[in-house]
C-alpha cells in the first residue's frame, strides 16, 4: 500500500509515480465521492489493484484509488455458479472464498497475487485452447463511471457494455463488483516433461486443442522445452500432491534460487547462461501430481524480471518462435529466462486480445536489473509481423494508430469510454497512448 506523498512502483519496477493523493473507499458510495471530488478538483482518478502491470496502465499521478476494502463474497449461488465479489479482491483469495459453495475458478494465470479487478481490465488468461481469460467468465459488474454514477453492467441492463467493460482498460470507470460464473471446484492433473523443442514446436497446435491445459517454455540456448499439460479431474478424484522435495526443486530451488543466482551472474558474466538453462530444463521438467486446480495453475515468482506477451493467431505461433530463436542466436544475446507459450479460445471481448480469434501467445522476459529495450523491441517487430496484440498489462510500444486495426471493435470502445468518461477522469499517459486522448477533455486536469 502506497501513502499519501510516497513513491509506489509496481511489481516489475518498470514504473513509479507519486500520487498527488491517496484514497482507499470503504464502500461504494466512498469511490463516488472519491471520483466526484477529483472531478470537481480537476484531478485525474485511476483505481490499483496489486501492481502486478508491467506497462504504466495502473499509474495514478493524481488520485490513487486503492480498493482492497472493497473485497470478498457480496453474493454467490452454488446452483449457477455465480457468485459476486468485490473487485478489489486478490485472487489468492479465492479458493478459501469460494470452497464454502463448492467452487472454483474455471481458468487462471500462472500466479494469483493480482485483483479480480486489474486482472480482468488488462485481459488476464492462463492456457488451455479451450478456455477463455479471466474476462470471459464476467457475467455482469458494476462500474462507477466519470461523473461519479453507479453503472451495473450485465446480460439485462446496458447489456452492449459488457464487451467493452470486461476488458475495459481501467478507461471505463472504477469497477467496484464483479460477478463471476464460477464452475464445480475441480482437481488437475500435471505432467511437467522436458522435451525435444522442435517437436514440441510441431505439436503444439495439435496438442493446444487435444489438451484441457497445455503450454510450454522454451530455454534459449538450449534445444529443450519444458511443457506443461493438466488435465481437469473431478473433485473426488485421488489427490497427490507434488512431494514436498520435488515442489522445493521446482518452485524454490530452480525458479527462485537458482535463477536468482542466475539472472544476478549472467548480468556481468552473460557465458554461464546457456549452460544454467541446459540445467534448469533438466530439474523443471519432471512433475506429475494431482491436487486442487488453484495449486497446478500457480506457481511462485521470486524472481523479479520484466515482461512483454504477444497474441498471435495460434496457427502463427510456432514460425514466429522459430524466428525469435534466430534472432537470439543472430545478435548473440544471453538470455536468462525461458520464453513461455500458452493459447486461449477465441472471445468476443472487444480489447481481449484473443477477440474473434484461436490464440497463442508468446511471451518474453528480462531479469529485472536488464535493460529489455534491445531484446523486446526486436521480438515486438517479429510479433507484429505476425498481427500479433501485445498484453494491455505487458511492455510494449504500440499506440493507437497501429492498435486500431488490431482491433475490429476499436472504435466502438472508444465510443464507451467517451459516454463513460467524457471529461478523461480515468485517463493517464498509457492510455493516451493506447487509445488516444478523450476528446472533451478538461484542458487543466492535472497529473499526466
Ligand atoms: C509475476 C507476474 C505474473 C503474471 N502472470 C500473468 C498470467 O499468467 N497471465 C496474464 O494474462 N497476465 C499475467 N500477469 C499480468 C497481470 O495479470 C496483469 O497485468 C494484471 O492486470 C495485474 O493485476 P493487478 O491487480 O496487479 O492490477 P494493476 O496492474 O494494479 O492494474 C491493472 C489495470 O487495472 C485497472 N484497475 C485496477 N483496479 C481497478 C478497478 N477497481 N476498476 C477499474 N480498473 C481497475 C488499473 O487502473 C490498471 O488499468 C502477470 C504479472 C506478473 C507481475
Amino acid at each position: 500500500m502506497t501513502a499519501t506523498g510516497a513513491i509506489w512502483r509496481n511489481w516489475g519496477r518498470s514504473e513509479k509515480v507519486r500520487p498527488a493523493r491517496v484514497e482507499r473507499p470503504r464502500d461504494v458510495e466512498a469511490v463516488q465521492r472519491s471520483v466526484s471530488a477529483a472531478a470537481a478538483r480537476g484531478l485525474h482518478v485511476k483505481a490499483v489493484g496489486a501492481g502486478h502491470s508491467f506497462s504504466g496502465i495502473a499509474i495514478a499521478p493524481g488520485v490513487q484509488l486503492d480498493l482492497h476494502e472493497l473485497s470478498g463474497v457480496i453474493a454467490a449461488d452454488e446452483e449457477s455458479g455465480l457468485v459476486t465479489l468485490g473487485a478489489g479482491t486478490n485472487l489468492y483469495r479465492l479458493p478459501e472464498l469460494l470452497a464454502p459453495y463448492g467452487l472454483a475458478l474455471q481458468n487462471m494465470g500462472d500466479v494469483d497475487r493480482q485483483t479480480l479487478a486489474g486482472a480482468t481490465s488488462t485481459g488476464t488468461h492462463g492456457t488451455g485452447g479451450r478456455f477463455g481469460g479471466l474476462a470471459t467468465q464476467i457475467v455482469a459488474l458494476t462500474l462507477v463511471t466519470g461523473d461519479g454514477s453507479l453503472l451495473t453492467v450485465s446480460g439485462t441492463e446496458n447489456a452492449e457494455l459488457l464487451p467493452a467493460a470486461r476488458v475495459g482498460l481501467g478507461a471505463l470507470g472504477v469497477l467496484v463488483d464483479v460477478t463471476i460464473r464460477c464452475v464445480p471446484a475441480f482437481l488437475l492433473h500435471a505432467l511437467e516433461r522436458a522435451e525435444r523443442w522442435d517437436e514440441v514446436l510441431d505439436s503444439y497446435l495439435e496438442r493446444s486443442e487435444r489438451e484441457d491445459h497445455f503450454e510450454f517454455y522454451w530455454f534459449p540456448h538450449t534445444e529443450t522445452a519444458v511443457t506443461k499439460t493438466n488435465t481437469r479431474l473431478p473433485i473426488d478424484a485421488e489427490r497427490r500432491p507434488r512431494p514436498r522435495l520435488a515442489s522445493w526443486v521446482g518452485d524454490e530451488l530452480v525458479a527462485n534460487g537458482l535463477y536468482r543466482a542466475a539472472c544476478a551472474l549472467g548480468a556481468v558474466m552473460p557465458l554461464v547462461i546457456p549452460p544454467v538453462n541446459r540445467v534448469a530444463a533438466r530439474l523443471m521438467g519432471n512433475g506429475d501430481f494431482v491436487d486442487h486446480s488453484a495449486k497446478v495453475f500457480v506457481s511462485d515468482r521470486g524472481v523479479r524480471f520484466r515482461e512483454m506477451e504477444y497474441a498471435l493467431p495460434r496457427e502463427a505461433v510456432p514460425e514466429a518462435l522459430r524466428e525469435v530463436r534466430a534472432l537470439i542466436r543472430s545478435h548473440g544475446w544471453r538470455i536468462s529466462f525461458p520464453i513461455e507459450v500458452r493459447s486461449a479460445a477465441a472471445d468476443e471481448n472487444w480489447m481481449s486480445t484473443a477477440y474473434g480469434r484461436s490464440t497463442g501467445y508468446i511471451a518474453v522476459h528480462r531479469y529485472f536489473r536488464e535493460d529489455p529495450s534491445e531484446y523486446f523491441g526486436a521480438v515486438e517487430a517479429i510479433m507484429r509481423a505476425h498481427d500479433g496484440r501485445p498484453h494491455w498489462g505487458k511492455m510494449h510500444t504500440r499506440t493507437a494508430d497501429d492498435l486500431r486495426p488490431a482491433y475490429p471493435r476499436f472504435d466502438e470502445f472508444i465510443a464507451a469510454r467517451q459516454r463513460l468518461d467524457p471529461a478523461g477522469v480515468f485517463e493517464n499517459r498509457y492510455l493516451r497512448k493506447v487509445l488516444g486522448p478523450v476528446t472533451a477533455t478538461v484542458p487543466d486536469r492535472g497529473g499526466s
